[in-house]
């Protein structure tokens, strides 16, 4: 098998495979490059770049968060069209960064990355690619996201289906839906999207819904040229545009984690709202959630609840039961028939966190070690997988501000442990089991008093119902933990298969 190494040069900087090229990846390449290394591959699986902006581009796919702050803090972009801009413009700006910032040369694309192991007697990772090529590398920053893949429900007779089927990340836009009778499943944020794009044109909507989303008007709206001329030309006004829409959001996460009670405010808010867009008492109370706003994701939407009222979309909430080879049938027995399913069903996420097969040191499976749930330390190092890291891992996940900003902290972490490796002439860094557990036992007393744990289900919890998935606090405080590296929680070690602690020694020999 051959053996190949990243992108030649001289081994004055450590070899990098960054996995994936998302915001996370492409964050990752830029800062990498910013800081003089260039010993780096970005490997993609799919043929194009870009992430989750790329995958999903059903009708209606946009943002939900202000693209001024939905963007890297070092790129901002004065001409965004809206203030909640549409999946085109996000993917376009992806490739415009790719390009600007000198990353293209380094993506190697439709290279998936299918399973990483770490060798301690060289202290480097083995990458096995989908061709079978093995690459060898110093360091892995995976970007790989957690929102990639897609959820196929578990329904009776699902395979039987002789219609044609499509998951919202994957639409298959060469299929007109023209006068087609078709079953959406899912009521989330995908969903919310597109079902107002395509009502107007298929001949009927069944409309599953198994919980209702609570849902809030957009405050969505055109740019004008004014504003897009005057952030132009004032990258100061720019740079407080996009400060007071970050403390704006910022201040919403009070009712998420320090006290559920302040959601009663925006529940009452979003009651109000839907009273007064359905005024048909049945649908209503087929649209009320009964738990806490906030516990699933808030969805913002002008156009969901008045696409509702067409009289070719029918809301049910009447379980499903099986899928038939021409209908889908729910538990009261009605059968409807249906031309096309589409599954607007979510993706794999708070329990299927290894983005493919990883063994770090004695041959660990990341699976293995996160076997009761997914955790690392603030999303980014893990014990017991030297030089791995994860750039939007476990816990980093927002319910109220942009990923992007989490992203850059992240990174920025990432370089800080690159820096310290160096300093200590050390061959790897790796995160000491007892720090992650302190911090992860602090992490999951704070999750419990947030809003995500009032008692609805949400892809947020795993299976045992621990929250993997997201940060229960202000971003800035994640930032401000990230901005220097507290090395007594590292190992640092130097030799071949030796692990000289040139960090905290005392305390790792302690919890050792
Ligand atoms: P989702 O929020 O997980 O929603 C999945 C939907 O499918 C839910 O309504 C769920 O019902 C339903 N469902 C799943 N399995 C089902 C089954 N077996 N039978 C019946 N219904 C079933 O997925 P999503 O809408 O794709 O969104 C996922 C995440 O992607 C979002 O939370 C958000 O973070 C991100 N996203 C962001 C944007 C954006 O604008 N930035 C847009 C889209 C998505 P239950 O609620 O009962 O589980």
């Amino acid at each position: 098998m051959a053996q190949h190494s990243t992108t030649p040069s001289p081994r004055t900087t450590p070899r990098i495979a960054v996995i994936g090229t998302g915001f996370a990846g492409l964050c990752m390449g830029i800062k990498l490059k910013q800081a003089g290394i260039e010993s780096f591959t970005i490997f993609e699986q799919a043929p194009e770049l870009g992430g989750t902006w790329r995958d999903n581009d059903y009708p209606g796919c946009a943002c939900d968060v202000q693209s001024h702050v939905y963007s890297y803090s070092f790129e901002p972009n004065p001409k965004w069209s809206r203030m909640f801009a549409p999946q085109k413009e996000i993917r376009a700006y992806t490739e415009h960064c790719a390009q600007k910032y000198g990353l293209l040369p380094h993506i190697r694309l439709s290279c998936k990355v299918v399973s990483a192991r770490f060798d301690e007697a060289s202290a480097t990772w083995e990458l096995t690619l989908g061709s079978g090529e093995r690459v060898t590398v110093d360091m892995i920053c995976s970007a790989t996201g957690f929102l990639n893949r897609p959820q196929v429900p578990q329904i009776p007779g699902l395979d039987k289906f002789e219609g044609k089927i499509f998951h919202s990340a994957k639409w298959d836009h060469s299929y007109d839906l023209e006068g087609k009778t078709v079953a959406v499943i899912g009521t989330g944020a995908s969903a919310i999207q597109f079902v107002p794009q395509i009502a107007p044109k298929v001949k009927q909507l069944h409309l599953m819904q198994r919980t209702p989303p609570w849902v809030i008007p957009k405050p969505d709206r055109a740019t004008s040229a004014f504003e897009q001329g005057v952030l132009s030309v004032s990258p100061l006004s720019l740079r407080l545009f996009r400060l007071a829409l970050y403390w704006w959001n910022e201040l919403r996460v009070l009712g998420f984690v320090i006290d559920p009670k302040i959601m009663k405010f925006p529940q009452r808010a979003a009651g109000r709202y839907l009273a007064r867009t359905i005024p048909d008492p049945v649908l209503r109370a087929k649209l009320k959630p009964n738990y806490t706003i906030g516990c699933k994701r808030v969805l913002f939407s002008n156009d969901y609840y008045p696409t509702l009222k067409r009289s070719n979309v029918e809301v049910v909430t009447d379980g499903i039961a099986e899928i038939t080879r021409d209908s889908i049938v729910t538990r009261d027995g009605v059968a409807r028939k249906i031309d096309t399913l589409i599954l607007g069903t979510g993706f794999l996420s708070a329990d299927a966190w290894a983005p493919f097969e990883i063994q770090g040191r004695g041959g660990l499976r990341l699976d293995d070690a996160w076997r009761e749930g997914a955790e690392a330390y603030f999303g980014t190092t893990i014990a017991h997988f030297p030089n791995y890291f994860m750039i939007v891992g476990p816990n980093t996940g927002l319910g109220h501000s942009s990923m992007i900003f989490m992203i850059e902290s992240q990174v920025a972490h990432v370089m800080h442990c690159i820096d310290a490796m160096r300093r200590h002439g050390a061959r790897w860094i790796e995160m000491r089991q007892d720090a992650q557990q302190r911090f992860n036992r602090q992490l999951q007393e704070r999750l419990g008093r947030t809003v995500w744990a009032t008692g609805c289900g949400s892809w947020y919890l795993n299976k045992n119902g621990k929250n993997t998935t997201l940060w229960p606090g202000f971003t800035f405080a994640f930032r401000l933990a990230t901005r220097r590296l507290r090395e007594q929680d590292y190992v640092f070690a130097s030799g071949l298969g030796s692990r000289d602690h040139a960090a905290g020694a005392a305390a790792h020999a302690a919890a050792e």
